[in-house]
């Protein structure tokens, strides 16, 4: 399935979605228009959960904030039971706002801000995910003079590459996240951060990539991360208590692609810790696991209107109401989709297409040669799996105002995240 959990097609044709018919949803909060079903969102951060506890009690879910974020949101997430990762103030910010326990957030990125360390010291963030020396300094030195203490995990970077997009390795050598461990840097910081005032080194952290579906892929990270770790423990009689993997496990966009189940995933990440301590001789430390494409990609579409259709050469362009501006995707990582009509779900897929964006970019393309039924203007067109990296990726090019997020459950729609206004574009400015 492409499509989320409450899916189903009603004997009108129409594609419904959490009880939702979606050509109803598109008319009364207009189009293009992002569809979450809250209980595919539910089914995902259970499966998490059940699977990483039933193996490893005191493994911990973090939801990736990045993936998809607003404050409604955020508030399942904790009802589920998961821990945050955030990226940024903005992120943090709204997760505070969201009332996500503070402990239970895990700050990221490269280059956190000063006034960034500031708000998350504050707030008594439960765990710093430390990138850099600079950082190391800065945060020793903020916590001091806030009287606080950081708890920390070094981001490390492993050196494994995966089959996915370049844009999305960020566990190879020649990436700007973490500390590498082959060239010794991972044990400088590690002897670095234990030596600083105002720090609690708890243990490590590793992101090898995303949309990443050969699970070997994290089994060859564990190993290299746990003897890693065996080294430490070895030469600075440090013992780490948690190592965090990271997120990364692949959805399916198109029907041929094959992701690992969630809970196969557990098994070799969980297996494969409890494993290399005992190859060690270690305790085994508490894993934390940070999915976000796997908990929302496929609990969300997006609804679009088809507004002409022109045949060039042997091709045929069916333009949208939207685009890059609210799925940047396709052009960022050739990102590949299915697309539905919404009205014609049940209709078989004869004609082949070509999907174009409203967007002045000639690369403004949503997909590429995809068979559709024969399309109509007016037809609303869904395109499934975009729950995840659509919506907070979306921008203003064009000034297009961005969609609105209903979030849908047993037949109620709720929006989340209104449509912006053109009044809204112009906040900003002063004139
Ligand atoms: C992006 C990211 C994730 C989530 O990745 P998904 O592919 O969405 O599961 C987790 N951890 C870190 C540090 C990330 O940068």
């Amino acid at each position: 399935m492409v499509l989320p959990l409450t899916a189903e097609t009603i004997s009108s044709g129409h594609l419904m979605i959490g009880g939702c018919d979606t050509v109803a949803l598109a008319k009364k909060f207009g189009t293009p228009l992002f569809v979450m079903d809250e209980d595919h969102i539910r089914q995902q951060c259970r499966r998490y959960t059940e699977a990483f506890k039933n193996l490893n009690p005191q493994s911990e879910v973090i939801y990736a904030g990045k993936a998809f974020l607003s404050v409604a949101f955020l508030r399942i997430i904790v009802e589920e039971g998961l821990s945050l990762d955030v990226m940024s103030g903005g992120e943090l910010f709204a997760a505070l706002r969201a009332g996500v326990p503070a402990d239970r957030i895990y700050f990221h990125g490269n280059n956190k801000s000063a006034a960034e360390i500031e708000l998350a010291l504050s707030a008594d963030v439960g765990h710093f995910v430390v990138d850099s020396f600079n950082e190391l300094d800065m945060l020793s030195r903020m916590a001091k003079s806030l009287d606080k203490k950081a708890t920390i995990m070094l981001r490390l970077t492993p050196g494994v590459t995966t089959s996915t997009h370049e844009y999305v390795q960020t566990g190879i050598e020649d990436t700007k996240f973490g500390f590498s461990i082959a060239e010794g840097v991972a044990a400088e910081a590690t002897e670095k951060a234990l030596s600083l005032d105002n720090i609690e080194l708890t243990g490590y952290h590793a992101h090898i990539g995303s949309q990443i579906f050969a699970l070997q892929s994290y089994e060859k990270a564990i190993k290299i991360l746990m003897s890693f770790m065996a080294e430490m423990q070895e030469s600075l009689d440090f013992k780490a208590c948690e190592l965090d993997t990271g997120g990364g496990l692949g959805i399916r966009y198109k029907l041929t692609d094959e992701p690992s189940a969630i809970e196969d995933y557990a098994r070799v990440v969980i297996d494969g810790v409890t494993k290399e301590a005992k190859k060690h001789g270690m305790k085994v430390p508490r894993v934390m696991i940070e999915p976000g494409r796997s908990i929302v990609g496929n609990a969300g579409v997006t609804l679009y209107t088809i507004g002409t259709i022109k045949s060039v050469a042997d091709r045929v362009y069916v333009s949208v109401d939207g685009g890059m501006s609210d799925n940047i995707r396709p052009m960022l990582y050739r990102a590949v989709y299915e697309v539905i009509i919404a009205n014609k779900a049940s209709k078989k897929s004869e004609v082949m297409v070509t999907v174009a964006g409203k967007h002045c970019e000639t690369g403004d393309i949503l997909v590429d040669n995809v068979k559709i039924p024969k399309p109509d203007i007016g037809d609303i067109l869904c395109m499934p799996a975009t729950g995840a990296y659509g919506y907070v990726m979306a921008n203003n090019y064009n000034r297009v105002p961005r969609p609105p997020v209903v979030m849908v459950k047993d037949g109620k729609a709720r929006v989340i995240i209104r449509r912006e206004t053109y009044e809204d574009l112009l906040r900003l400015e002063e004139y």
